[in-house]
């Protein structure tokens, strides 16, 4: 495709299109609402992309992306540390947070198992999972992973790897549609996929 503006657009357009969701065309039409309201977006969004491609890091504990390691999450007092929810992606534990519904702690798996797209326990975060889990004091591990086929893979793998004596590993209710990933969940819909989690 030929440039059309300036290479130094043409590279700005070319990055945007790479997030999910837009195409080269809609990577158009947010480059040029940047370059229109300049102060107000182009400059603040150049502020916001620098200040967090320097200060968020991934936290050692959990996963979650955040400004200090150990996580905001990690480091509260006031949650349950007997009481982790696994998660496919941030997306899903900032999902959960939204709701309120959860207190405990949670661990990112940074992706799911598939046999399609060559991805192994080895690429996701499952040692440190079952390194927390036989580090002691943890009750029970709720499996908030999609209802699809690699996230149910993904639970079953899960469940073997930290099975044991009295840890109770239980899974979200179907009230989250199949195949729905929770950050597209409203509240409500995770409040009550919550309460009736039962054994994975
Ligand atoms: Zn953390």
């Amino acid at each position: 495709m030929a440039a059309s503006a300036g290479p130094e657009i043409e590279r700005l357009i070319g990055l945007l299109a790479k997030l999910p969701g837009l195409g080269p065309r809609s990577a158009r039409r947010a480059a040029l609402a940047l370059l229109k309201r300049r102060d107000q977006l182009l400059i603040p969004l150049a502020a916001a992309l620098a200040e967090t491609a320097e200060k968020v890091v991934s936290c050692s504990v959990c996963g979650t992306p955040d400004t200090r390691d150990p996580c905001a999450i990690c480091s509260d007092p006031a949650r349950d540390n007997g009481l982790i929810c696994v998660v496919e992606e941030a997306g899903a534990l900032w999902a959960m947070e939204r709701s309120g519904a959860f207190r405990g702690k949670y661990h990112v798996l940074g992706g799911l198992l598939s046999a399609l797209d060559g991805v192994g326990p080895d690429a996701l975060r499952v040692s440190e999972l079952v390194g927390r889990v036989r580090g002691g004091g943890v009750r029970e591990v709720v499996l908030a992973l999609p209802a699809t086929v690699d996230g149910q893979t993904t639970a079953h793998y899960l469940t073997d790897r930290i099975a044991g004596d009295g840890l109770e590993i239980t899974s979200l209710a179907r009230g989250v549609p199949v195949g729905g990933e929770l950050d597209w969940l409203d509240d409500g819909t995770i409040v009550q996929a919550l309460r009736a989690r039962r054994p994975a």
